[in-house]
């Protein structure tokens, strides 16, 4: 059963020990199987107030306690959806690459989404907004605002037109240019995390 409240999602989550984190993951994995589209899940969207969460694109990822040691400057925007709120689209921005340490994995995990492959996009992007569950921060505060109002050093970099985005719709999947995106995700384009 997935959280659909606002709300309840912006509690931050506990740290868990490894053995009781695998059991969680285990939980997850199966929920997600049984979600439509989905390609991550947080324990909190299942009502479990805990540091894990799950990815699965590429191959099925449980990371417990995780953290994002370094991540790029350089940033992207994608259009993301939620399991929790699956009515809504929005576009986020993002890092391009993520260094990522967890207690159920020894050295560290890197992805990055200047990638060829498409799936590497998807799974850096999933990393992020999962993480991002478990400190109890949604899509919508990530959301990519066409004016961003802050200037000066710390402003996000600015998001030319040229900037590469990658969209879904079904088991199609594309990555182009900003310029071209607006009118696609009026057409059905999106991605569900
Ligand atoms: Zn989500």
């Amino acid at each position: 059963m997935i959280i659909k409240e606002k709300i309840k999602l912006q509690e931050k989550c506990s740290p868990v020990s490894v053995k009781e984190g695998e059991e969680i993951g285990v939980r997850l994995l199966h929920e997600l199987r049984q979600s439509e589209n989905g390609i991550g899940l947080a324990a909190n969207q299942i009502g479990i107030n805990k540091r894990v969460c799950v990815i699965n694109v590429k191959e099925p990822i449980v990371l417990i306690n995780p953290k994002i040691v370094e991540k790029s400057k350089e940033q992207f925007i994608f259009p993301e959806g939620c399991l929790s709120f699956p009515d809504s689209k929005i576009k986020t921005q993002r890092h391009q690459d993520i260094v990522v340490e967890a207690d159920n994995h020894e050295g560290q995990l890197s992805f990055s989404a200047n990638s060829k492959n498409i799936n590497d996009a998807f799974e850096c992007v999933c990393v992020q907004h999962e993480i991002d569950h478990l400190d109890g921060i949604t899509m919508f505060d990530r959301e990519f605002k066409q004016e961003p109002m802050v200037r000066g050093e710390n402003a996000p970099s600015k998001i030319g037109r040229n900037q590469r985005v990658t969209l879904t719709k079904g088991s199609e999947s594309k990555t182009l240019k900003y310029k071209k995106v607006e009118s696609m995700l009026e057409d059905g384009w999106t991605l569900s995390i």
